[in-house]
């Protein structure tokens, strides 16, 4: 698939994404999709490591979006109406579009990219640790354990990680 660039690939296989994490369907054949990356950087060093990487459908996502509490759908929508800054979003460069920070100076942050096959186009959102911290705290408790219930299924994240959830697919 020549639309997306090789940075969107899957890491671990160095192949754009096959299946969804969750239904694994086959991502060739559906049209709009989410791919999400975390990197972690250590001071110091060049290289980051990938803490998590997946492509989600979007009737998965879709589905994990609407188990969403209404009340932290409000609050997220809200929340990136009032703090995500389009300028750092449509910028060619790496920056968290919600503080605008150079995402080559921060320990931990994250890409999500909405990818639309039909229109040949793709959505790309990063967000700095710090930002997605701030996420983190306008969601419900039960949606923080639906998060946790999906990073569980299909994540297998590092022991640091527990009991941080982070966002993810509700990002969109
Ligand atoms: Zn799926």
């Amino acid at each position: 698939m020549a639309l997306l660039p090789d940075k969107y690939y899957s890491d671990e296989t160095g192949e754009p994404f096959a299946t969804c994490i969750e239904c694994e369907c086959v991502l060739e054949s559906t049209n709009e999709y989410l791919i999400e990356k975390a990197y972690k950087r250590y001071p110091g060093f060049e290289v980051k490591d990938t803490v998590f990487e997946y492509a989600l459908c979007k009737a998965c996502y879709v589905k994990l979006e609407n188990e969403m509490s209404e009340e932290s759908r409000q609050a997220l929508a809200q929340f990136f109406e009032q703090n995500i800054n389009v300028e750092y979003l449509l910028s060619d460069g790496d920056f968290c579009c919600i503080s605008g920070v150079d995402l080559s100076t921060v320990a931990e942050y994250q890409v999500a990219v909405l990818v639309n096959k039909h229109n040949g186009v793709y959505t790309e959102l990063m967000f700095a640790g710090e930002a997605i911290d701030r996420v983190v705290e306008v969601l419900s408790e039960k949606t923080l354990d639906e998060i946790d219930g999906f990073v569980g299924r299909n994540l297998g994240l590092p022991p640091e990680f527990e009991g941080t959830p982070r966002p993810r697919f509700i990002i969109v």
